[in-house]
């Protein structure tokens, strides 16, 4: 990731060494953007920033969300002060292709991980962006996570409407950890029945690698011993028998499809108002729609524990947890 590049990280399962030019390049822009983030943050008064958040809401805003939305459901951030990228190299779209060991090694941990992911489910604060989507208070959702939390709170909340649903769309920025796509012949496949296959490959020590939450990263991957590793079974594309097999979430050295982008500055374009949600907006693609939303002079709030980047850009910042902002908020619009 660079400042001007357009490309997310995901993945801690790879094998380049760190004198690798990749993984440097990494760290360096990490640092960068966190002292950009932090020489430019101005402290905002709660009771102002909250306010004016709730007010933000009556001009039917974009909501985009990052990490800081699913910590609460028990899935770690990547930038938190026990973050993952503070000790984990990125996994590059070439690897994916061209390394046999990093994608065995990948998938292997993929696997034990994934058994987290599913564990995982929406908060108070998914339900309530979800129902106001239902009843059509927002343009629509933005999110730079792969978990599905959104898309499965939104089922719920549209299923308990009582009147129709009007709710805009979910746009998963950096796509999502639910289907798995053959690097040769295109074929995909849903991550359930791609897991079926995986756990009967490897009946009989599945059972056995179980983790603690901490060795779990956000995009389903978990730190296990090398000797799981080396154990573990990879299956092949059902359709051409390849291994080369990749979820389909935009990796590092991958770009956000173009249909994709467009969607989401048609959404946008929709939107009174964009309110940025448990981001640091550190990766490009999401600071983007920020930068994007101050050029077409649409007013921007933000919600997030730590400093986000493009703070100046905001009229509102509101320093808080995620899932308590959002109950007070919705507490707030309703009385
Ligand atoms: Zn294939």
């Amino acid at each position: 990731m660079t400042g001007s590049s357009d490309r997310p990280i995901y993945s801690a399962a790879s094998t380049l060494p760190e004198d690798h030019p990749a993984y440097a390049t990494h760290q360096a822009a990490i640092r960068s953007v966190r002292r950009v983030i932090e020489n430019t943050a101005p402290y905002q008064n709660v009771q102002v920033a909250s306010t004016g958040i709730s007010q933000l809401l009556g001009l039917k805003p974009l909501i985009l969300t990052g990490a800081g939305m699913s910590t609460d459901s028990g899935i770690p951030d990547y930038r938190g002060p026990e973050g993952s990228l503070r000790h984990s190299r990125p996994m590059t779209y070439q690897e994916f292709l061209h390394d046999e060991a990093a994608r065995h090694r990948y998938w292997a941990r993929s696997f034990v991980g994934w058994q987290h992911m599913n564990a995982a489910s929406p908060h108070t604060g998914h339900s309530i962006i979800a129902r106001w989507n239902t009843r059509g208070q927002i343009a629509g959702i933005v999110t730079q996570n792969v978990d599905g939390l959104h898309q499965q709170s939104q089922r719920v909340a549209d299923q308990q409407a009582t009147r129709g649903s009007e709710s805009g769309p979910i746009i998963a920025l950096h796509g999502s950890m639910n289907e798995i796509e053959c690097l040769v012949c295109g074929s995909k496949e849903n991550r359930e029945d791609f897991g079926v296959r995986l756990r009967n490959a490897n009946a009989g020590v599945a059972d056995q690698w179980k983790l603690t939450e901490e060795l779990v990263n956000p995009d389903g991957d978990a730190r296990i011993p090398q000797e799981w590793v080396e154990r573990f079974q990879m299956v092949q594309c059902l359709n051409c028998g390849s291994n080369k097999l990749k979820p389909t979430v935009v990796y590092f050295g991958e770009i956000v499809p173009k249909q994709r982008k467009e969607a989401i500055q048609a959404l946008l374009d929709r939107s009174g108002a964009l309110i940025v949600i448990g981001s640091s907006l550190a990766v490009m693609s999401g600071y983007r729609i920020l930068l994007e939303a101050d050029r077409a002079r649409k007013p921007i709030g933000i919600i997030n524990l730590g400093p986000t980047r493009g703070e100046e850009y905001a009229t509102f910042r509101w320093r808080s947890g995620v899932k308590q902002a959002l109950e007070w908020l919705d507490h707030e619009i309703s009385v």
